[in-house]
């Protein structure tokens, strides 16, 4: 991952110690532990160096990760529309992490209109950022999370000095859970190299695993029991595969936030599936997440059928019809693209 001068000189001007502002550390809707992560974080570094800073994401995020030290002082959108929006309007300088787009702040989105004087920072790994809207864009599709691009900034800046115990436990869910522990791609030396520094800063490996993956109840796992079992489809000859709950399957097994992450990847894990989704329905859309094997851009897919994006092997969408159609539109887009892309 390549950091220019120009950028870096930039950022170091908007967050210069000596002229402590307002900033605003914002991410995207259903926070996961990239999300939270970094802006605890970047939060974090600029609390360090006398800014105020405020954190806000569009809703509520997993209990997985409400751990982490001064998970507590991130807002809700959802639970305080008015103090939020009050929040972005006065803001000197507005961070945006881990998204490319406004649209993924959902009705948070809003809000930016109102502050026309704030600068506007970028800090992301989602390809295809949106142009125009950012006044410093520090984009790497190339990172494998947006913590560990967080990481590369700070040391490149500040040096690892900085990085405290707390600071480097968030750096490391993020990284964490966006390579699937450390499974996925861009696992570069680098990505290593900055994981063993953070050992050095006294993070807690083996609590955090058990944090993050084995702190749920019994019902998300009768949930993924029940994901799999009745609820998964392997179709395109055993290439494809998809998970379906609805509301009321939802209501069933008592779901939280959070239950359902990472079900989408477990239909992967079938030797020859190249895609696999996973629908869920809330009170106004089905929200959708893909998740691909190797040349399957699920990004594309995504992009072109399910009004969403992400990145190459991981990517989301949302649709409007019922769960019933959403399978059937999805069977039938998987079919289209398949063919288009010559897969028997
Ligand atoms: P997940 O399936 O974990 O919700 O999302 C996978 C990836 O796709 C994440 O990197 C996420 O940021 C991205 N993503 C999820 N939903 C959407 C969406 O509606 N639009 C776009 N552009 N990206 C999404
Ligand atoms: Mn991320």
């Amino acid at each position: 991952m390549i950091l220019s001068d120009e950028n870096i000189a930039r950022l170091a001007e908007i967050i210069d110690a000596t002229q402590p502002k307002r900033m605003v550390v914002v991410s995207h809707f259903n926070p996961d532990g990239d999300a939270i992560g970094s802006t605890l974080a970047w939060r974090r570094l600029l609390k360090s160096m006398g800014h105020e800073v405020e954190c806000v994401v569009p809703n509520r995020f997993p209990s997985f990760l409400s751990w982490i030290d001064d998970v507590d002082k991130i807002r809700i959108f959802k639970d305080d529309a008015e103090r939020c929006s009050q929040i972005i309007a006065e803001a000197d300088v507005l961070f945006f992490l881990d998204l490319n787009n406004v649209s993924r702040l959902e009705e948070m989105s809003a809000s930016f209109e109102a502050n026309t004087k704030a600068q506007k920072v970028l800090i992301d790994h989602h390809l295809q950022p949106m142009e125009n809207f950012f006044d410093l864009m520090f984009s790497q599709p190339d990172s494998s999370s947006t913590c560990f691009l967080v990481y590369k900034i700070i040391e490149r800046m500040k040096g690892v000095d900085v990085i405290d115990t707390a600071m480097a436990s968030a750096l490391y869910v993020g990284m964490m859970t966006d390579t699937g522990n450390f499974t996925f791609s861009f696992l570069t030396p680098d990505l290593y190299r900055a994981v063993a520094v953070l050992v050095e800063k006294g993070i807690d490996i083996a609590r955090i695993n058990v944090e993050v993956y084995n702190s749920h109840t019994e019902q998300r796992l009768r949930l993924l029991s029940y994901s799999l079992g009745p609820k998964m489809e392997v179709f395109e000859g055993g290439r494809a595969a998809c998970i379906s709950l609805s509301e009321a399957e939802l209501r069933r097994f008592e779901f939280q936030q959070g239950d359902s992450e990472g079900f989408v990847n477990y239909p992967l894990s079938i030797k020859g599936v190249l895609i696999s989704a996973m629908f869920q329905q809330t009170h106004r859309f089905i929200r959708a997440s893909f998740r691909s094997r190797g040349d399957m851009d699920v990004n594309i897919f995504a992009r072109r059928y399910f009004n969403g994006g992400g990145h190459k092997n991981a990517a989301g969408g949302k649709s409007f019809v019922s769960l019933k159609e959403t399978v059937e539109y999805y069977k039938q887009s998987v079919s289209e693209y398949f063919k288009e892309q010559n897969i028997e």
